[in-house]
């Protein structure tokens, strides 16, 4: 930024230099005089306003996406004030421009699914073949708007604040509070957050110790639904698509029939207004479930291999760093949150006998995590070997 500022700057100061010579050399004439003096003035508004001795492209980046920042931070739909230093953050129910769009969206996808494909498969499929589409359907739809609404509403967490007697590692520069182990600050709620992940702005919500299940699950369920819609609509957006193309081509012809005179009154439409609907409905609803489905199945694996490893979004940096400084000393990092891959997962998921596979995984559950965030002792069914891992 400042070679850019110099590069910019360089013919001017030449240039002036030039005129400073000149004018001095032959008595500057007071128009001359006048404009040296604007322009020096100009350059040390300029310098005052734009220096910066902490700048850098940081700065430049973080700048460039304030904008972002700002829609993120303020983008809902009723204004409110923002909280103050040590504020409470936004109230749950305190709707978002993200959230509002993925409710839209994913709204319009169960409306087109109810008035679009249904008609179509209740002429065409089976009666077992309905009977499963129809559970299948409903049980994923249920589980998607339950894990987003507590996703949404269930607070990830905030550290108690005045109470001295909870083991913590360090002191927050931003709240001046102690925090405990795997607590991070996040500037967009400005508070502390319980094993914080990260801010989440299609929840409008801080990802952390309480409802870090609920995002997964969400995110789990949803790649499923949009995997399940764009695979059970292939043969339809074919069809729907090769029918635009028909409707682009009849347009096209009956055009080009009016220019040439060869009807003496108005063509009838070729296809009616729902049939156009229902074609354009169906291309929509595939390209929509298929692009959700390959960004959010990225994230949802990304997110899985991170609980496989006992870690959240900021402790892989944290760890990979720490991990990378061992090992320059010839020592080998250990993750004490790691239990070992399926105890992680059932850590994670609350799954503590195995009828809780069905019960809190593959139903609707509000269970609440293991411990209460602040210390990690691991639960008593971990493996002894595990265990070991986590006294190292
Ligand atoms: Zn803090
Ligand atoms: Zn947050």
């Amino acid at each position: 930024m400042r070679g850019q500022r110099s590069l910019l700057l360089g013919p001017a100061r030449l240039c002036l230099r030039l005129l400073l010579l000149l004018g001095y050399r032959r008595r500057c004439p007071p128009l001359l005089r006048g404009l040296v003096q604007r322009w020096r003035y100009g350059k040390v508004c300029l310098r005052s306003l734009l220096y910066n001795s902490f700048g850098g492209s940081d700065t430049a980046v973080d700048a460039a996406f304030e904008p972002v920042y700002w829609l993120v931070d303020n983008g809902h739909v009723s204004h409110r004030p923002n909280p103050g230093f040590g504020g409470r953050p936004p109230p749950p129910g305190k709707l978002r421009v993200f959230v509002v769009l993925v409710i839209v969206l994913t709204g319009s996808i169960v409306a087109i699914a109810y008035l679009c494909v249904l008609p179509l498969i209740l002429r065409t499929y089976s009666v077992p073949r309905l009977c499963w589409h129809f559970f299948y359907s409903h049980w994923n739809l249920i589980l998607i708007v339950f894990h987003y609404y507590q996703a949404i509403t269930t607070p990830p967490g905030y550290p108690p604040q005045g109470r001295n007697d909870i083991a913590t590692v360090s002191i927050c520069k931003k709240c001046i509070y102690p925090k405990p182990a795997r607590t991070h600050h996040c500037s967009i709620c400005n508070r502390c957050v319980l094993k914080m992940d990260h801010h989440c702005p299609w929840l409008n919500n801080c990802v952390g110790h309480y409802n870090h299940r609920y995002f997964f699950s969400f995110c789990f369920f949803m790649t499923l639904g949009c995997v399940y819609c764009s695979y059970g609509s292939w043969d339809l957006f074919r069809e729907a698509y090769a029918a635009i193309e028909k409707m682009k081509q009849l347009d096209k012809n009956k055009l080009q029939a009016v220019a040439n005179q060869t009807y003496h009154q108005t063509p009838p439409p070729t296809f009616s207004f729902r049939e156009r609907m229902t074609h354009k409905s169906l291309v929509y609803l595939w390209f929509l479930c298929s692009s959700v489905a390959l960004a959010l199945g990225a994230l949802t694996v990304w997110h899985a291999v991170l609980i496989s490893r006992g870690e959240t979004s900021i402790e892989r940096h944290i760890n990979k760093k720490e991990r990378r400084r061992l090992q320059a000393k010839g020592r080998v990092f250990t993750n004490p949150y790691n239990y070992g891959c399926l105890d992680n997962w059932k850590v994670f998921l609350g799954v503590d006998t195995g009828r809780h596979w069905l019960t809190r995984v593959l139903l609707p559950s509000s269970h609440l995590p293991h411990g209460n965030g602040m210390s990690w002792e691991p639960p008593p069914w971990v493996t002894a070997h595990s265990a070991s891992v986590m006294a190292v």
